[in-house]
């Protein structure tokens, strides 16, 4: 499969790195006629991520943090190296503070912070921010500790997080608005997993001051563009390895450890998913040789042409951002995520359509939070191994239903 002639100018020199990486994906290569438009939910693996399960499987497998000989030392230091390494992915600017748990997803990384370190640092009275309208992992674990406080007369307040209409980013000025100096805690999402829009996160902290501590669910944005938490200051990271990735039940949360309490979750947790983090130690090796810059340009220049594509044709509804990437736009950061509907074809419908041509995408609510859309949508959400050639593609069955 190709990209030529279509590739947009602006990623034309992208072209040679793109097929070699595609090359790196041997699922992706041994179904030319299928395209794998669903790695929001999970991402395919490159090759070098699978061998180096293999290898460790094959060489050196041992349980962490308990035995002395050999493979079980090299296993404990495999473990602590991708702490560090994870760090480094994020662009840490103190790594000797902040603290690094493996998890096995974004759920359990949000579910972690709410479980073992929110109870210990809201009193009462206080108050939390909750994006209503963002995914459920961010959104369940905030109001389960809220009525796990209650139990305990620590009454605290929920506030829903303000959104604009049409685009679904946040309303920073209205949460400016709404914030005051009980707000200790704000869960934000870095890029919508259903809008596909990059939420400003940066603008954040200028909205709630400089108290609040700021957790940020970054499981559409870790190993698709650069994430950097010297720049957003946050307090809180967690992301999905496996979308990053590495294998399923594979994720971690980052925790800067400047604000509350000391973030040290809790209880005996026994054997970690060392194949696991493993994967993901070869997944961040992997992301930053490709350059997550780059990865970045090309899965945004892929979705601008789809959402241009949808816009031409009246049967659809794209869902959330609305224009394409010009990056001097007020309202363009679309990443690499395109939600739309069709007038008349159900989302499930059209998703067993677009399967019949070979096309594998999300059709459904997206587990979005109550606050979100009323009715199903279908997701196209993109990697580095998609190409120009399937966008073209999709758009013209797309067309053909009219
Ligand atoms: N948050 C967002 C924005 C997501 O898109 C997802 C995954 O779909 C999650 C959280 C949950 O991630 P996981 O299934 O790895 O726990």
């Amino acid at each position: 499969m190709t990209n030529s002639p279509e590739l947009p100018s602006d990623v034309k020199e992208l072209d040679e790195w793109q097929r070699a990486l595609r090359a790196q994906f041997p699922i992706v290569t041994a179904h030319p006629d299928l395209a794998y438009l669903d790695s929001a939910a999970t991402a395919q693996k490159p090759r070098p991520v699978l061998d180096a399960v293999q290898t460790y499987l094959t060489t050196s497998n041992a349980n962490a943090g308990r035995g002395t000989y050999p493979w079980a030392n090299r296993t404990t230091a495999l473990v602590e190296q991708t702490r560090d390494l994870v760090r480094e992915f994020l662009d840490d600017p103190a790594p000797e503070r902040s603290a690094v748990h493996f998890t096995s997803g974004t759920t359990e990384g949000l579910r972690t912070v709410a479980r073992d370190w929110l109870p210990n640092f809201l009193a009462d009275g206080d108050e939390i921010v909750v994006p209503v309208a963002d995914h459920r992992a961010n959104i369940d674990p905030w109001t389960e500790t809220q009525r796990l406080l209650a139990r305990q007369g620590v009454h605290v307040r929920v506030v829903a997080m303000p959104y604009q209409q049409a685009s679904g980013d946040y309303d920073h000025t209205a949460l400016a608005r709404l914030a005051g100096p009980r707000t200790r805690f704000v869960a934000v999402t870095h890029v919508h997993h259903v809008y596909g829009g990059d939420m400003n996160v940066h603008r954040i902290r200028g909205a709630v001051g400089p108290d609040a501590v700021i957790c940020l669910d970054a499981a559409q944005s870790v190993g698709h563009l650069p994430v950097s938490v010297a720049g957003l200051d946050v307090d809180f990271v967690a992301f999905s390895g496996h979308k990053a990735l590495a294998l399923p039940g594979t994720g971690a949360v980052w925790a800067r450890q400047a604000r509350g309490p000391a973030f040290v979750p809790g209880g005996w947790s026994g054997t970690p998913n060392t194949v696991g983090i493993v994967s993901l130690a070869a997944a961040l090796d992997w992301l930053r040789a490709a350059g997550t810059d780059r990865i970045e340009r090309w899965t945004v220049a892929l979705a601008a042409r789809l959402t241009d594509g949808l816009r031409d044709l009246d049967a659809y509804e794209v869902v959330g951002c609305r224009t394409s990437l010009a990056a001097d736009s007020p309202v363009q950061r679309r990443r690499g995520i395109v939600t739309f509907r069709h007038r008349d074809i159900r989302s499930g419908d059209l998703g067993f359509i677009l399967f019949s041509h070979g096309f594998m995408v999300r059709c459904d609510h997206h587990c979005q939070g109550s606050a979100g859309e009323r009715s199903e949508s279908v997701r196209v959400s993109l990697h580095v191994h998609n190409t120009v050639e399937e966008i073209e593609r999709l758009l013209s069955v797309l067309g053909a239903l009219g």
